[in-house]
């Protein structure tokens, strides 16, 4: 508890740092990106100089993308719940989510039956899934397979003394499985901590997961990561079904190795 309690503090504490610095950030970026283009429309791509200016320009860009970022995580966001089917909200987004992941790895959507409903923010689910999806491509070298899956769960007193944060109740269980790299220990000890990344430069900003797990916190629900060196991952999202009453199978049981709580 008290770990989660740190990390909701460090959370709290950066989204204000990074909102202030961003929106300031961002406005003078906006300049450098106005002039950088007017130069070079004015230059031309022959001049010796160009490829200078196309550098700057690039570097403005990726800097624009970064704090844009960086808002969307410090934004306390306007959420508007409401109560609906994951299954359709998803199957929605898989155009998009294919283009996402490129056409070199395959995306497999296996939608449970009978699906309890959720109540909160559709967008919210966007970035669940974008974010954990990107994760998988950039987990995986020139071909791959990543698996979405829902389906209802019960969490019980057993589950809960097997993961920290998981608390009993009926659930809506989302996944996002890769046959990528994995996770070592040591990465999975700080993977959910604003600005923690293993990209490289420019690739990853470390915001995915832990805005990942602002949201699914914000709704009540937990995070079960399983993941095994070489093997893959899978980014288990448990969401409270909306309807308390209805019953529900287990969950079901993890198929890889856990190194996670
Ligand atoms: P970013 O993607 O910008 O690095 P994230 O917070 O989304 O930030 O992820 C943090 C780190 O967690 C990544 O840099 C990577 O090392 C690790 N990670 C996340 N998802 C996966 C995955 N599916 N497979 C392997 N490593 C992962």
């Amino acid at each position: 508890l008290e770990e989660q309690l740190r990390m909701a503090q460090k959370m709290e504490s950066v989204g204000r740092l990074a909102g202030g610095v961003a929106h300031d950030f961002n406005n003078m970026l906006g300049v450098i990106l106005g002039y950088s283009e007017l130069a070079l429309a004015q230059i031309g791509t022959e001049q010796p100089i160009s490829g200078a200016l196309q550098g700057i320009h690039q570097a403005a860009r990726r800097s624009a993308d970064l704090t844009q970022q960086l808002l969307a995580f410090a934004r306390k966001q306007e959420v508007v719940p409401r109560v609906l089917d994951l299954n359709e909200v998803l199957a929605g987004m898989l155009d998009m989510l294919k283009r996402l992941i490129g056409e070199h790895i395959d995306l497999v959507w296996q939608p449970g039956d009978h699906l309890a409903p959720v109540n909160m923010d559709p967008s919210q689910i966007d970035q669940i899934l974008a974010n954990l999806c990107i994760n998988a491509r950039d987990a995986m070298k020139d071909t791959g397979r990543i698996v979405i899956e829902t389906g209802n769960a019960a969490v019980d007193d057993a589950d809960t003394s097997r993961y920290a944060e998981a608390v009993p109740g009926h659930y809506v269980l989302l996944s996002v499985s890769d046959d990528g790299c994995g996770i070592d220990p040591e990465t999975r000890s700080h993977l959910f901590e604003p600005f923690f990344t293993t990209k490289d430069i420019g690739k990853g900003t470390g915001l995915g997961l832990a805005t990942v797990y602002g949201i699914v916190k914000q709704n009540n629900g937990f995070v079960i990561v399983d993941s095994e060196s070489g093997r893959g991952t899978t980014f288990s999202i448990y969401l409270p079904s909306h309807d308390e009453h209805i019953n529900t199978p287990s969950p079901p049981a993890s198929k890889k190795t856990s190194v996670s709580g």
